[in-house]
């Protein structure tokens, strides 16, 4: 019987233990809170990742070792990996932890990227902002997440703002200055690397964030095929140079048909949701084969899939569950402001099909607004 630990018991630890259960798996998952949405399908051990003896019975008890959180701090990440297998390597989560390390590499890549430019002092930000121009974002390197240390300067007047927001946390956690992207769409790679180096990708995913959280993620994107060639091939490279085991998701800006890379998420990914009924195999269970050293499923899709993310509170499921194509997710979280409790999958055969059903859904939720821009990109 193998076990799995999984460090942070979020959702995303929740679903891949779901998905691990028809491959006979078993897991162990380490938190810092009691509550933790993971601990209502597998044993939950809660303390501090910097805590050596709760890090230590995680260790003893499970096979190999995963993520569901990438800030996990990557001393602990590597403590762990010096006692028990650990994929993504800590190197690669150290990496991606880092938006200056993360963007660095892109650039070395040749993957083209937003301006941006690290920022240590007021005066740096002044700098930066003649530099860059506005409108720009001023983000901490490390620990943001869901659109979290983040200040939008419109035009450099907001410096000051920005500063009183952010400034303090420029010696804790670092901060960047990025160049803000009038993207046309935001797109998502979702893939897959084997620890024996085998690649795959899941179908390109446009995403729609709201205040900074992902709202919708539609499959296909509805782009030329040579876009996603290219966005496959930069996933391919990042992957190979990271010497990467496991589902990762790379985030795009599309801007005047190129491409530029916005972040590295080194785990499964909220973009690729849309896999558990959508394609042939999800990324949960891909994730768990690669940590495994199993072989990987096919990625293949048939027909659409759109994911809608419930943010706050879950609306009522019965719009949902009437379609044939709809699929319930709730994580049993607790209701709180901002907070990702659940999410809607819906599925159907064509883009005419899967627009009329989010056009159902949206008017018996009420929620016109959150599916508008999918059915547009359908429609489009
Ligand atoms: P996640 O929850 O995806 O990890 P995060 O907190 O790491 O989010 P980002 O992905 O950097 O934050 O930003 C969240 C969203 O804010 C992006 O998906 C995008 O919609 C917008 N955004 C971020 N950076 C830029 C930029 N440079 N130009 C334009 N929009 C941006
Ligand atoms: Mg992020
Ligand atoms: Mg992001």
């Amino acid at each position: 019987m193998t076990t799995v630990g999984i460090l942070g018991g979020g959702q995303l630890a929740r679903m891949m233990a779901l998905s691990g259960a028809p491959l006979g798996l078993r897991f162990l998952v380490m938190d810092t809170v009691a509550d933790a949405c993971a601990g209502q399908f597998a044993p939950l051990i809660v303390g501090d990742w910097r805590d050596e003896a709760a890090l230590g019975e995680f260790a003893s008890k499970v096979d190999v070792a995963t993520f569901d959180f990438e800030n996990v701090p990557a001393e602990s990440a590597q403590w762990l990996a010096d006692r028990v297998p650990v994929f993504p390597q800590p190197r690669a989560l150290a990496i991606a932890q880092d938006r200056l390390a993360e963007k660095t590499l892109f650039r070395e890549l040749d993957i083209p990227v937003p301006e941006f430019a690290a920022i240590a002092t007021r005066e740096d930000l002044d700098n930066a902002i003649a530099k860059l121009g506005t409108p720009c974002i001023l983000k901490t390197r490390r620990l943001g997440y869901d659109g979290k240390g983040q200040f939008r300067i419109k035009t450099p007047a907001d410096a000051a703002a920005a500063w009183e927001a952010l400034g303090a946390q420029a010696v804790t956690v670092g901060l960047i200055l990025e160049g803000f992207v009038a993207f046309e769409r935001e797109l998502s790679v979702v893939a897959v690397r084997g620890r024996d180096g085998e690649f795959r990708t899941w179908p390109l995913t446009e995403n729609w964030h709201v205040d900074g959280v992902l709202s919708a993620s539609l499959a296909p994107a509805k782009v030329d095929a040579a876009l996603a060639q290219t966005a496959f091939a930069h996933a391919k490279k990042l992957a190979e140079a990271l010497d990467y085991v496991g589902v990762f998701a790379l985030e795009l800006f599309c801007r005047d048909g190129v491409l530029l890379a916005n972040e590295l998420a080194p785990r499964v990914h909220n973009s690729g949701h849309w896999t558990i009924e959508g394609s042939e195999t999800s990324q949960f269970q891909n994730h768990l084969r690669a940590v495994l050293g199993l072989p990987l499923g096919d990625t293949r899709m048939v027909g659409m899939a759109c994911m809608l993310n419930w943010i706050g509170a879950m609306p009522d499921a019965n719009a949902v569950l009437a379609e044939a194509g709809g699929h319930w997710h709730d994580y049993g979280k607790e209701p709180r402001s901002g907070r990702k409790v659940g999410h809607a999958t819906l599925r159907a055969d064509s883009a005419a099909d899967l627009a009329a059903t989010l056009e159902r859904v949206g008017v018996a939720l009420g929620r016109e607004a959150q599916v508008a821009p999918v059915i547009a990109s359908l429609r489009g």
